[in-house]
């Protein structure tokens, strides 16, 4: 017998049918003898409706009420799905966040989880009920209700295996698990079976949007193992365990890719000791998260050009700092939001010599130009004309056999 976290996402529990299925699902699962806690988001688009009833009051909606608002969501389907499993005859029954209670610290519509109370539901668990409670929401010191930020239900099922000591904490969603590369655009993208928390957060934060990255994280830090699957089939999906745990038989485990960075050039400022901290310091206080950087050599000792990426909503931002800074000179700044940002990553990489000229040799032989380059120690990331991003995603995939 073993403890686990369920956790249903808003397209599990979308429609009355899906609830139906979903509740199939944990009762199979009850059946072979687990203890089941379970935790749900709002069904599909409920929590962006609820914003816009907020929004059609104030756009500077009260943040208390909001959190009041917003977790109404969840409350609907944990009364739904616990409703459907009293209904196939299963011990269930759900709580709320000031019933559990989930208390949380921090401001309202971005808190975060500290501690729940385990006893009763243990309890409940061990006369072989099946608890049923919200994700996103909790309840301040002062019996605010609160919520822990948009996507927030991944990070309630991880505070939930670690508070409850579960085993297992699986994700259930819309899709099969987490993939090589982007399955939509790149059919041979293959499933991964098994992958690390590393490897995970490197490549949800590439933009492989499967898990919130905050809650890989929490994982990472307290040792739950995850699972990724669908709710949909009854495929195995990718685990996400620590590395220990991997045989690494390939260097590279996926390929992502993001459109949303730009590319910003600063020519002409003076080549000498300092210069980049005056750039880069106002950024960094602004908020503004900066990417890549590269430094051309100064030809004439005098004067060099900086180049790095930012997110493309910050552009803008990035152009005013740049611009009323006094501690800078340069002749022009010029921008191109026509890139995109391609990566490998894999933990395998740390052990195989190589990669990098492999990655670049076959970019050149595609004819793609490398615009700027960064790495860390499991993830090699190149900047390269937007155009050209699905090529050079395809022939990575090949030449790292992962087709
Ligand atoms: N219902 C919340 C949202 O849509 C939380 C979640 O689904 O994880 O952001
Ligand atoms: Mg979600």
């Amino acid at each position: 017998m073993v403890k686990k976290v369920l956790k249903f996402g808003g397209t599990s529990v979308g429609t009355i049918e899906r609830i139906q299925h979903v509740a199939n699902i944990i009762k199979k699962e009850h059946q072979s003898g687990n203890k089941l806690i379970v935790v749900v988001s709002a069904m599909a688009g409920k929590t962006n409706e609820l914003i816009k009833l907020a929004n059609d009051i104030s756009e500077e909606f009260d943040s208390r009420e909001l959190d009041v608002l917003l977790t109404s969501g969840e409350q609907v389907t944990c009364a739904l799905l616990s409703g459907a499993l009293i209904k196939l005859n299963v011990k269930a029954k759900s709580w709320l966040n000031w019933q559990i209670p989930i208390l949380t610290d921090g401001d309202h519509t971005n808190s975060r989880i500290i501690n729940m109370h385990v006893e009763t539901i243990n309890k409940y668990l061990d006369e072989k009920g099946i608890a049923i409670i919200p994700g996103f929401q909790g309840i301040s010191k002062n019996g605010d209700v609160t919520s822990i930020g948009r996507g927030g239900s991944d990070a309630t099922a991880v505070a939930t295996a670690k508070l409850f000591s579960a085993d297992f904490c699986e994700i259930y969603t819309d899709v099969d698990g987490v993939f090589s590369t982007d399955p939509n655009k790149i059919p041979v993208a293959k499933k991964i079976e098994k992958i690390s928390y590393d490897e995970m957060l490197e490549l949800s934060s590439l933009g492989a949007k499967v898990m919130q990255p905050s809650a890989v994280q929490t994982a990472m830090m307290y040792d739950i193992p995850l699972e990724v699957r669908s709710t949909f089939t009854d495929r195995k999906g990718t685990k996400i365990f620590s590395q220990e745990n991997i045989d690494y038989s390939k260097s590279v485990t996926g390929v992502a890719y993001s459109r949303d960075d730009s590319k910003i050039t600063i020519i002409g400022v003076a080549d000498k000791p300092g210069i980049a901290a005056n750039i880069f310091e106002p950024l960094s206080k602004a908020q503004i998260n900066v990417d890549m950087v590269i430094q051309n050599i100064s030809s004439d000792h005098k004067t060099t050009d900086i180049t790095f990426t930012v997110k493309r909503d910050d552009v803008s931002k990035t152009k005013q700092i740049l611009k009323t800074n006094s501690k800078i000179n340069y002749k022009q700044i010029v921008q191109n939001e026509k890139v995109a940002k391609v990566s490998i990553v894999g933990a395998g990489m740390v052990s195989t010599p190589g990669v990098t000229y492999k990655m670049f040799r076959a970019l050149s032989d595609e004819l793609i130009n490398i615009l700027a380059i960064s790495t860390s120690e499991i993830k090699l990331s190149v900047l390269i004309d937007e155009e050209n991003t699905l090529k050079a995603v395809k022939k990575l995939h090949t030449i790292f056999d992962l087709d």
